[in-house]
């Protein structure tokens, strides 16, 4: 079925010639898009549905680069509010120990339909910790995704290197290496698509250099390059990642992955806040794509990539949410509004990035860290991932002069109000299609109050106090 998405108030296009067309119109055929124009859509369109743009500004899907999504159930945790990277972590391994397939299902849908609603249509996620008896979690995921109609790129993490081995989560929450790598080849085999437009792709993605052997690194490097998937990890995200590798790898963060050949064109790393000007300039000579997560970032007090280094490298630069224990939200047009603002902290504003690039990481930046030519712009051949945004509201009053970078500049005040992913509507007047939102809240957090209450009564510790 053709649809004609017509009278815009600006479709901005975010092809190469960044196109913006005031009173614009699409035409979406079936899954893919066929066509972008001005003013009058010709006869010859016949769209059998017909969308009234009017009032609202049309671009394409955002993409998100870096997520764990089953966090969404273990929020501002009070014990961790104040806390950075490390202790962190290591009073939430013993939360996420109790993940089961159930609280993965219901974190998905919560924090997949926040990224809907928030103009996100590709999202990727990084799940590592499997406890005992519950290795399907990806799986879980995937269901839920396709219920809600996102596109997904689920990275397989993993976790091998336990307090024994000098790494930082305990013992029992890590995976043996065969036992990774047989279900990294079996989720490639049942669910990784590699044609254009497809829904569903597979990436390998070790967690860190502190909760990963070497070896892991390489056999997932290899394994990924056997099959054509892409690789994924955290990297130089804190000092003390930085003081870690020193110690254990005898080198930094980026010079370990360079000799585990963990720099290319088909990897993107999240984070990289602590580059060197060298560094940033490796990341362009090799392609090496980043999930720049400003919000996480800063919540953690981990500091600031250098972004723009990265984009004068010509480094892939997408834009990533993060876990919800650490933004504390899935919210990709407030990301896009906290990387325009994290750049200018400092009285150096050559670092400053504007509305635009900001959009472009959300978009074009992220398509590219995914490895991916077929979203991420409004242009004949796309996929038909895109939404509407309402401008006929008082947050947007007085901002005509530059509505795209009002989209940026503006807290982000409400839900888009239409999102298409590959030719289905997914959100439709600010409402997500087929969901019922107040039984989903009421079970997630019903999920994680009993989270809260088995880490506190197996640790001792009380997880709704802040000690
Ligand atoms: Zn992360």
């Amino acid at each position: 079925m053709r649809t004609l998405i017509r009278d815009a108030r600006l479709v901005v296009t975010m092809d190469d010639a960044r196109r913006r067309i005031p009173g614009g119109y699409v035409v979406v055929d079936g899954e893919t898009i066929a066509e972008v124009g001005a003013g009058e859509p010709p006869p010859s369109v016949n769209a059998g549905r017909t969308i009234d743009a009017r009032g609202k500004v049309v671009l394409p899907g955002l993409v998100n680069t870096h997520h764990h999504l089953p966090q969404t159930l273990t929020r501002n945790i009070p014990r961790v509010q104040e806390a950075p990277l490390f202790t962190w972590l290591t009073e939430l391994y013993e939360l996420w120990r109790g993940t089961t397939a159930d609280a993965v299902d219901a974190a998905a849908r919560v924090g997949l339909g926040e990224l809907l609603l928030t103009g996100c249509t590709t999202t990727t996620d990084h799940l590592y910790l499997f406890p005992r008896g519950e290795e399907r979690l990806i799986d879980v995921e995937i269901a839920a995704a396709r219920d809600l109609g996102i596109r997904f790129h689920p990275t397989r993490g993993s976790m091998s290197r336990g307090r024994s081995l000098g790494g930082l989560p305990p013992d029992d929450v890590v995976q043996d290496e065969g036992t990774i790598l047989e279900d990294s080849r079996r989720l490639i085999r049942e669910h990784h698509d590699p044609r254009p437009g497809a829904m569903t792709r597979i990436a390998l993605a070790p967690c860190s250099p502190f909760s990963v052997t070497d070896d892991l690194m390489r056999r997932t490097a290899d394994l990924a390059r056997e099959h054509g998937v892409r690789l994924h990890t955290h990297l130089a995200e804190t000092l003390d990642e930085d003081a870690y590798c020193l110690q254990m790898y005898g080198c930094r963060p980026v010079e370990y992955l360079r000799r585990l050949g963990w720099l290319g064109s088909d990897v993107w790393l999240a984070h990289c806040v602590h580059l060197s000007a060298d560094e940033a300039r490796l990341f362009g000579e090799t392609g090496t794509g980043v999930a720049h997560c400003p919000s996480s970032n800063f919540r953690l007090g981990s500091g600031t990539a250098p972004v723009r280094a990265l984009l004068a490298a010509g480094a892939p630069v997408g834009l990533g949410v993060d876990g919800s224990a650490s933004n504390d939200s899935s919210n990709m047009l407030a990301e896009a509004r906290q990387a325009l603002l994290a750049h200018r902290t400092g009285a150096d504003a050559s670092r400053w990035i504007t509305a635009e690039e900001s959009l472009w990481m959300a978009t074009r930046g992220g398509a590219r860290c995914l490895g991916r030519d077929d979203i991420g712009a409004l242009a004949p051949g796309q996929a038909a991932d895109l939404i509407l945004v309402e401008t006929r509201r008082l947050s947007y009053a007085g901002a005509s002069s530059d509505l795209l970078a009002a989209l940026v500049f503006t807290p982000f005040p409400e839900p888009v109000h239409t999102v298409m992913v590959n030719g289905r509507i997914v959100v439709d007047g600010g409402e997500l299609v087929g969901v019922d939102v107040e039984a989903l809240v009421a079970r997630a957090d019903r999920i994680a109050e009993s989270m809260l209450d088995r880490a506190s009564r197996e640790t001792g510790r009380d997880y709704r106090s802040r000690r």
